[in-house]
């Protein structure tokens, strides 16, 4: 069957059309409009398979999503096509709402035409799946316990609201309009292939450039961290075995502060790039606190429990190992990162 990706040329999407074309024989359609955050770059060998087909295009325009979809024929949805980056959030709050909220929903809408236009047989088998964050649930206090899919919706950033709305219309779009669909909540992801504005590829970057790895706060800030190809594999165990209707958090309990994390690349990178940039002595000095961003959440944890007893599903990477794999692919994959930022600062500068 084909399989539609929304948002498939950015770190998750990128991971899940991988392993897609590695691990099943589904055709994919990654559907994409390339922001900042998405690269064809990070999908070179899947432009080779027969079983991969591009459209660029952005999820507010439902007439080319009507378009593609009647092309591309997919059974499966799999939605991640967003802007995720919470600090961009809080200074541009409007791109959040236009393509997380309303992108959502122009999505929603062309899908629900196209599922009704279905014959029964493939009615039976379509599912739409949306990829949410654990983010929707607000922080957590020192003591309590974590989020499970049916905690309450609290969230704390612009980002998280967006996100938020699109579980609400999914949800809703299944009640009232009988679409076929899956909510997954996901904590902190982290691998290859992550746009270096995020903590775990910007810390990377920075120390092998000799720069400043700046910390929140004093780096108390605890998240939950779940490596990238864990998270892929559990989209895809959902979409091919999960219950219409249902909600899986996914997370693999690696709570970790904010500091304890960037310590940890330090020590790595002291093991994988011991030739340190000049007047470097340890990777550790180039650790620098700033003030903290405004609503910083404190605490993040999901209870992941119903993947793992109803689908089967566990992580196969500890917090350590990903982090290995992490660190010597920014390593070796220079190139990859510095159009990354080179294309994101082009841009900048001819929107400014
Ligand atoms: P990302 O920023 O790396 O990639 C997002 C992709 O969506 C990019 O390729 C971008 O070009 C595309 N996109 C953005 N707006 C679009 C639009 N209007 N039309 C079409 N394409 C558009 O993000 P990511 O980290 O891969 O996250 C993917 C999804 O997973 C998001 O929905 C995010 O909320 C969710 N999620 C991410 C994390 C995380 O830790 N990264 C955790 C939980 C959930």
């Amino acid at each position: 069957m084909n399989i539609l990706v929304t948002g498939g040329a950015g770190f998750i999407g990128s991971a899940v059309i991988r392993n897609l074309l590695a691990n099943t024989r589904h055709s994919i359609t990654n559907l994409d409009k390339l922001t900042y955050a998405g690269s064809l770059e990070s999908l070179l060998d899947a432009s080779q398979s027969k079983r991969y087909n591009f459209e660029k295009c952005d999820i507010c325009d439902g007439e080319a999503l009507d378009d593609i979809l009647s092309r591309s024929r997919p059974l499966s949805v799999i939605h991640l096509a967003a802007e995720s980056h919470v600090d961009r959030s809080i200074s541009e709050p409007q791109d959040f709402i236009l393509n997380n909220v309303l992108g959502t929903f122009t999505l929603l809408e062309s899908v629900r035409r196209y599922y009704t236009d279905l014959i029964p047989a493939d009615r039976r088998r379509f599912i739409f799946h949306f990829v949410s964050t654990d983010e929707v649930f607000g922080d957590l206090g020192a003591t309590e316990s974590p989020s499970t899919e049916i905690s309450r919706f609290a969230p704390s950033s612009p980002y998280a609201a967006s996100k938020a709305s699109g579980d609400h219309m999914v949800r809703a779009w299944g009640r009232t309009y009988g679409l076929p669909i899956t909510i997954s909540n996901s904590s902190n992801n982290f691998g290859p292939y992550q746009f270096p504005e995020k903590l775990i590829p910007k810390s990377i970057i920075n120390a092998i450039k000799g720069e400043p790895l700046t910390v929140f706060g004093v780096g108390s800030q605890i998240r939950d961290w779940i490596f990238v190809e864990d998270h892929a594999r559990a989209l895809i165990k959902i979409v091919t075995d999960g219950q219409v209707g249902e909600i899986y958090n996914v997370s693999c309990s690696n709570q970790k502060k904010n500091i304890e994390v960037v310590l940890e690349i330090c020590d790595v990178l002291e093991e994988y790039a011991p030739d340190k940039p000049s007047g470097v002595t340890h990777y550790r000095d180039l650790i620098k606190f700033v003030s903290d961003r405004p609503g910083h959440d404190t605490r993040y944890e999901l209870d992941a429990r119903k993947i793992t007893q109803e689908l089967g599903w566990r992580p196969e990477q500890s917090f350590r190992s990903g982090l290995r794999k992490t660190v010597k692919w920014y390593i070796e994959n220079r190139t990859w990162w510095e159009n990354m930022l080179w294309r994101a600062k082009r841009e900048k500068e001819l929107g400014a």
